[in-house]
């Protein structure tokens, strides 16, 4: 039995942590079988608790852009430890990663650090609507931007995964606040700030979807949003917790040259430590306590490890001009040798791919939003899923994940992948 540690893991964990994990989408509901258990990690590797290794291209859901146990964060950590591990007092480390955040972002003055993506998200609609004095919020279907019960409206991910778009526990009275648009449908956006005249806080989206699947942006739709806001007083919120300092150093702002006017940040930004983050010009995060009446706060905000290790990874990424263009690279030559590999199988697929960020969808048609996401063949992927688990392969266990390169990859590596989609496609 290949997985015979994990699944006996497994059982012990579900007799006291609700379905066994502490994030559903790694609990493999959507894809049958038990979840592996990680033991340890390094560079492109992770190595499960039956000590089989993996090829990893989930990599902690995208944090690790340098793979894992990359030394010099490993460092900062340990050596910050040392020092006391939190002292809810100011840090000189906190001034440190937000001078180089806000040098790297473009259009944002100040940068606030909070613990999660979620954290992120929620204070920065919070912030959007204290700053514009308006209730409503458009997101748009398939967009995940954490668990707050205002997203908690057609989120994707996880709660795609499990056919509970509408989390029951969040109140029709927060319900009616979020708006509900399809992404990459401008049309939809402006009827919506029509039908709602002067009512709209903020537009908040993935610059690039990555939770149904990785779903680039349709020329001129974010400028577009950018056109709406602007005349509708409405601020334009860029979730990049995905795909902040992962698309470019500047992010999606940098890539598509969009000015954003909330950023929130997450997963890269603490380089495998639990930071959110959210920055904005000083006009409005002038707003937030304690220089104006938005309150947000946390008691392990800012803590220095967290800060240690985000901040060795910000210096990495920020000091080596070709990063981005190798995961590129890499990304580009994954995206080929598995698209030829499917073609000559004649297995039906679409792969959308944008920097270091691609999906492989069973569909034929071509995915652009949440209701073209949803048409791909789960039992195709359910299978290739598993035969890629078994070849060594370790992808996010559900069809509406983006699979994120790391720069730890080898073209080795890739080949190796590319064999193992050839070995599996043979039965799909
Ligand atoms: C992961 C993610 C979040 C939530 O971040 P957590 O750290 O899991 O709370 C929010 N938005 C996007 C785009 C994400 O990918």
């Amino acid at each position: 039995m290949l997985y015979k540690r994990s699944s006996a893991l497994f059982v012990k964990a579900e007799k006291v942590i609700p379905g066994g994990v502490n994030s559903p989408v790694r609990a493999f509901k959507a894809v049958g079988g038990t979840p592996i258990f990680a033991k340890s990690a390094k560079g492109a590797y992770v190595y499960d608790e039956d000590n089989r290794r993996y090829i990893d291209y989930i990599n902690s859901w995208g944090p690790m852009i340098l793979g894992h146990a990359f030394e010099p964060v490993v460092n900062a950590v340990i050596e910050k430890t040392k020092l006391g591990t939190s002292f809810g007092m100011p840090t000189e480390i906190e001034t440190k990663i937000a001078e180089l955040a806000v040098s790297m972002v473009p259009n944002i003055d100040k940068i606030r650090f909070v613990n999660s993506g979620t954290e992120a998200c929620m204070s920065a609609v919070r912030l959007a609507r204290g700053y514009t004095s308006k209730d409503k919020i458009i997101k748009f279907s398939g967009c995940y931007h954490g668990h707050s019960d205002a997203f908690l409206i057609q989120a994707g991910s996880g709660a795609v995964t499990f056919g509970s778009p509408n989390s029951p526990g969040v109140t029709s009275g927060t319900a009616k606040d979020t708006l509900l648009a399809a992404y990459n449908d401008l049309e939809n956006v402006k009827a919506l700030f029509e039908a709602n005249k002067n009512e709209i806080a903020c537009v908040i989206l993935e610059p690039v979807a990555g939770n149904m699947g990785c779903i680039p942006p349709k020329e001129g739709f974010l400028e577009g949003l950018r056109a709406l806001c602007d005349e509708h007083n409405a601020l334009l919120v860029f979730d990049e917790v995905m795909t902040g300092f992962r698309l470019a150093k500047g992010g999606a702002q940098e890539l598509f040259n969009i000015k954003a006017d909330i950023v929130c940040f997450g997963k890269v930004v603490g380089g495998g430590l639990p930071v959110g983050a959210f920055a904005s010009r000083n006009e409005i995060m002038n707003h937030l306590a304690p220089l104006g009446a938005v309150y947000q706060a946390g008691t392990l905000s800012g803590n220095p490890l967290a800060m240690a290790a985000g901040l060795a990874m910000l210096l990495e990424l920020s000091t080596d001009e070709a990063i981005y263009k190798r995961l590129e690279e890499k990304t580009a030559y994954l995206h080929k040798g598995i698209e030829d590999v499917l073609v000559k199988h004649h297995i039906v697929h679409t792969i959308n791919r944008i920097g270091s960020m691609i999906s492989v969808h069973f569909s034929d048609n071509s995915v652009q939003d949440f209701d073209s996401a949803t048409k791909g063949n789960n039992d195709t992927f359910k299978k290739f899923f598993h035969g890629m688990l078994e070849q060594g392969v370790y992808i996010a266990p559900s069809a509406f994940e983006t699979w994120f390169i790391s720069d730890a990859l080898t073209y080795e590596d890739l080949d190796e992948t590319i064999k193992a989609v050839e070995k599996v496609a043979v039965n799909l």
